[in-house]
This record gives C-alpha cells, structure tokens and sequence, in this order.
C-alpha cells in the first residue's frame, strides 16, 4: 500500500489523449519525479493529483483508498499539496504574510485575523529556519528574495500546513544552475521531514540527485517508471533527451552536484 498511488489512469481532452494508462506512486520520505518534455501530460497529471481535473479511466489512491477529488479542496483535505511555477505570491507583501496567504486555518488556530502577528512572524521565522531557510527579516517584502528562496518559502508552507504529498510544478525550470540547487536542497528537505514529494521537470540534471524513483512520460504515456539503483544519471538523459547535448547536460549535472554538496 501507498501512500499515494496513481493506476493506469487516462485522461482525454476531446480526441487529444493527454494521458494513456499512467501508473506511479510515491511514499513518505520519497522524492518520485514525473519527467517528460512539453506535452508529455505532466500538467494533466498534476491537476488530475491536485483535483482540478478528473481523470476519465484508472485509479488513484490515497492510503489505499480509492479517491476521486471534485475540487482542488478536495485534494488538499487529503494532504496533498501543490505548489505551482508561477507560486502564488504576492511580492510586494513581506515574508510572513505570504507564508500564510490563503492558508486555510488550521483547526485549534483560527482565521489569520485572529493570530497575532508577532507569533506569525515568530512562525515562518522558525519554520523556514527548520527548512534551513535562514531568513534576516520576515516582514522583508517575498520579491526580494531570489527565485530559489521563494520556491523555498512556498514548500516550506505547504508543509508547514501539514502537506503530507508534495507536488511540485517545475520548481527548477526557470532558475539558473546554482538556484536550481537552493531549490533542489529543499526538495531534500521536505523528503527528510517525511513528506512524500512528486517533483515534476524536464531536466534529468534536477531530477537525478533528488530522485528517489523517475517515471518518464512521452506524448502521454509512461515509459516506465524506474528506481535510482536501476539506472544512473547518463541512462536517465538517455532516456529523456534520446541523446540530445549529452555533454553539456553532463557538464551542468557535475555543477549542481558540486553545489549540492558544498551547501549541504
Ligand atoms: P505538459 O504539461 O507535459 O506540457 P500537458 O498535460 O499540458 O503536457 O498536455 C498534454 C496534451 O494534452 C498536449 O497534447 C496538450 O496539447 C493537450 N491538452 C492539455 N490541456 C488541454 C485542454 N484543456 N484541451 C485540449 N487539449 C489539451
């Protein structure tokens, strides 16, 4: 039994086949990451994970137990959380007020209005500082910190309010080599705390030294999904790439491992 396991499910637009019989599944403190290139279904895949849409054939599961989510709402009473590229952040508002935006209250909490705002601060403070995020000042406005650090804030929330799966959307796609590791670490993090973590990206390069699992989607369907010890980096580009640039995939690979490792 999963945590969250996803059937042969299929999902149609019209006479489009956005996914053909997808199956993959992750669990608490695991990273499984959802690879393809544009139009593979990632985004279809995700909505499907996260309630936006429903699936039109095979299963999912959420502890074993056959769900199927009508809203987004749905999906986040399950524990699943998403956080998407474009993040849902409003930069001009500082730190604090953006890790608890549109959060719903917890139980035993209350609305936002009713928290007082020095404990809200107190709280992101020390949850990003539990992330490792070390942050000089919560009421600094989000836009100005880097992209790494505000995908950072935004899985630092999701699972602060109690995300027990984790979907990240391109999390990496729009950073450079050493934002892309800021983020990466993170990813890592979120993984030791438990959560289980889908992490969904075209680039091999971010997927590999996080990835406990790779399911590699091509025009809708899976190519299979495969575990860390049954295949390495350069099979994985392979796989991916069909070859393109290996060697300069490679080069940026080495780079973000050095920056894994010297900033673990
Ligand atoms: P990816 O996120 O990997 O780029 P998508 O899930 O967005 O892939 O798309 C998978 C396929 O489904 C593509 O062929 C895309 O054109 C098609 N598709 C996605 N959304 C819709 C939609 N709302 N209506 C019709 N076709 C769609």
């Amino acid at each position: 039994m999963h945590l969250l396991e996803v059937d042969r499910i299929s999902k149609h637009y019209g006479n489009v086949v956005a996914l053909k019989e997808v199956s993959a599944h992750v669990d608490a403190g695991e990273v499984t990451c959802l690879l393809g290139d544009n139009g593979a279904g990632k985004s279809t895949f995700i909505k499907i994970l996260s309630g936006v849409h429903q699936h039109d054939e095979g299963r999912l599961l959420v502890d074993g137990e056959e769900v199927r989510f009508g809203s987004p709402r749905d999906a986040r009473a399950a524990g699943i959380a998403t956080v998407y590229q474009d993040l849902a952040m409003v930069p001009l508002m500082s730190i604090w007020r953006n890790f608890f935006l549109g959060a719903e209250p917890r139980k035993g909490i209350g609305p936002l209005r009713w928290l007082d705002s020095a404990a809200a601060r107190r709280i992101a403070r020390e949850e990003l500082r539990g992330m490792g995020i070390d942050i000089r000042d919560p009421d600094q406005p989000v836009g100005t910190l880097s992209g790494g650090e505000r995908q950072s804030v935004a899985i630092a929330r999701a699972v602060y309010f109690g995300a027990r799966v984790l979907i990240l959307d391109e999390p990496t796609s729009a950073l450079g080599v050493k934002q892309a590791g800021v983020v990466l670490r993170y990813i890592l993090q979120a993984r030791e705390r438990g959560v289980a973590v889908i992490f969904i990206t075209h680039n091999p390069h971010h997927a590999y030294p996080v990835g406990d699992r790779f399911v590699i989607l091509n025009r809708g369907r899976s190519l299979g999904t495969y575990g860390k010890s049954e295949l390495d980096a350069q099979e994985l580009v392979k796989l991916m790439a069909g070859g393109r640039e290996l060697a300069e995939l490679q080069h940026e690979l080495e780079e973000l491992t050095a920056e894994l490792t010297r900033t673990s």
